[in-house]
């Protein structure tokens, strides 16, 4: 038999969901993959239950709901001072997983070469590569995570059709400065590209750092497709409604990817993410703060279990060197070890690597209740201690 695609077929299972089942296993406290472990706000999950009974089920709009397309247009307004025409420069997708694929389907010819930010998330070199364009791969370096200029200039040229940034990033952590988006925005213009910005994590960000979308800068508004999540504006990661702003010579192509992709997404939820986005600016205040207090719980934790912890200004996630334990093991096996062994996962940082990366570090997602980060400390403490009295030659 002839064999189905090449490159699927050598795609492993995503590490979220192996660590996750590997979690359940178990018994162990997930701290791998990125959900949060409460609710989103009631008035939001109301408004889709009341909306699923109000006789509209059938296909909405192939670009979502109007109610859903205002509101993304008045939230750009709103944070970030973005018009947009809500007719054609919005797009709703099935989550920002969909929004991803289908602008880089928008974007991409074969042959087009794509700037990428290692680490990266996982859907990013698989899609690139099933469109046949080339990935640039340039790596940020722990603990600082500094965009490494010279190497990003290099990785433009001729052929260069678009880069991906995600900022806020995971796993890092890190928020781009807006020293280090002036230098992409003046690369992006200088060779004539696009940008992909991942800004799921927009709303997530701590201790004053803000987040700035690559769009707002000088010469940036024609192009940027900018994508956000409700998944994590709202808590609500199940939901899977993503959405597209961008000019309006892009987003209706955005739109044909997406009509040959999911065609639509489901209406009650789309309508209810609407009522999210207007919500007042004490729901995104609180949502920032009370993410930050639970990264401060988690990383003094992990700091006084002897984690090299790395400051986490945005996202879900801190991610933390744990070679200073002494175990000599790759954070592979790093991960599966307090897994099986202490009952609490984390995600190896690795996996958001091509080919050889640093494999010392974990990363840890603190979107849980404090009980479950304490609990968690609190295991991670008596496997150490255990491993301690068992290995002495380890603790010297
Ligand atoms: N981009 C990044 C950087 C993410 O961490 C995630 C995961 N939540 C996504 C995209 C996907 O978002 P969604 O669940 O809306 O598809
Ligand atoms: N974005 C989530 C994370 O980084 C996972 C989403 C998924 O499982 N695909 O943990």
């Amino acid at each position: 038999m002839k064999s189905p695609n090449t490159l699927l077929a050598n795609t492993g299972t995503t590490i979220f969901t192996v660590m996750s089942a590997l979690a359940t296993e178990n018994g162990a406290i997930n701290l791998g993959q990125g959900f949060p472990d409460t609710e989103g706000p009631g008035d939001v999950v109301r408004a889709a239950a009341d909306a699923l009974l109000d006789n509209r089920n059938q296909y909405p709009p192939l670009t979502g709901v109007l109610e859903l397309r205002a509101a993304v247009a008045a939230a750009n307004q709103r944070f970030y001072g973005i018009e947009l025409n809500p007719a054609t420069e919005v797009c709703v997708t099935s989550g920002a997983t969909e929004a991803i694929t289908a602008c880089l389907m928008a974007l991409l010819n074969p042959g087009d070469e794509v700037v990428l930010i290692e680490p990266l998330y996982d859907t990013y070199l698989p899609v690139v590569r099933l469109l046949g364009a080339i990935p640039k791969l340039v790596r940020l370096e722990p603990p600082k995570w500094e965009l490494p200029r010279d190497e990003l200039a290099a990785a433009f040229g001729p052929k260069t059709k678009a880069i991906l940034l995600n900022s806020p990033m995971n796993p890092t952590g890190k928020v781009f400065t807006a020293a280090e988006l002036a230098f992409i925005a003046d690369l992006v213009q200088r060779h004539d590209t696009y940008a992909v910005c991942d800004e799921v994590y927009e709303h997530l960000t701590f201790d004053g750092w803000k987040h700035i979308p690559l769009m707002t800068l000088p010469g940036m508004r024609e192009r940027c497709l900018r994508i956000s999540s409700a998944g994590k504006t709202f808590s609500l990661t199940g939901w899977k409604i993503g959405y597209v702003s961008g000019p309006a010579s892009l987003v209706p192509i955005v739109a044909k990817a997406h009509q040959n992709l999911t065609f639509t997404t489901a209406p009650n939820l789309q309508r209810a993410v609407a009522v999210g986005l207007g919500k007042d600016d004490a729901y995104f205040a609180a949502l920032s703060s009370e993410l930050a207090a639970r990264r401060d719980r988690l990383s003094a934790g992990l700091a006084e279990l002897g984690f090299g912890v790395l400051s986490s200004q945005g996202s879900y996630f801190v991610t933390a060197d744990f070679s200073p334990l002494g175990f000599g093991l790759d954070d592979v096996a790093f991960c599966r070890m307090i897994t099986e062994k202490a009952k609490v996962t984390a995600i190896p940082v690795s996996a958001f690597y091509e080919g050889d990366a640093p494999r010392h570090y974990a990363r840890f997602a603190f979107c849980k209740k404090f009980e479950v980060l304490d609990e968690a400390l609190n295991r991670l403490g008596d496997f150490l201690r255990q491993e301690r009295l068992t290995q002495p030659a380890r603790s010297a």
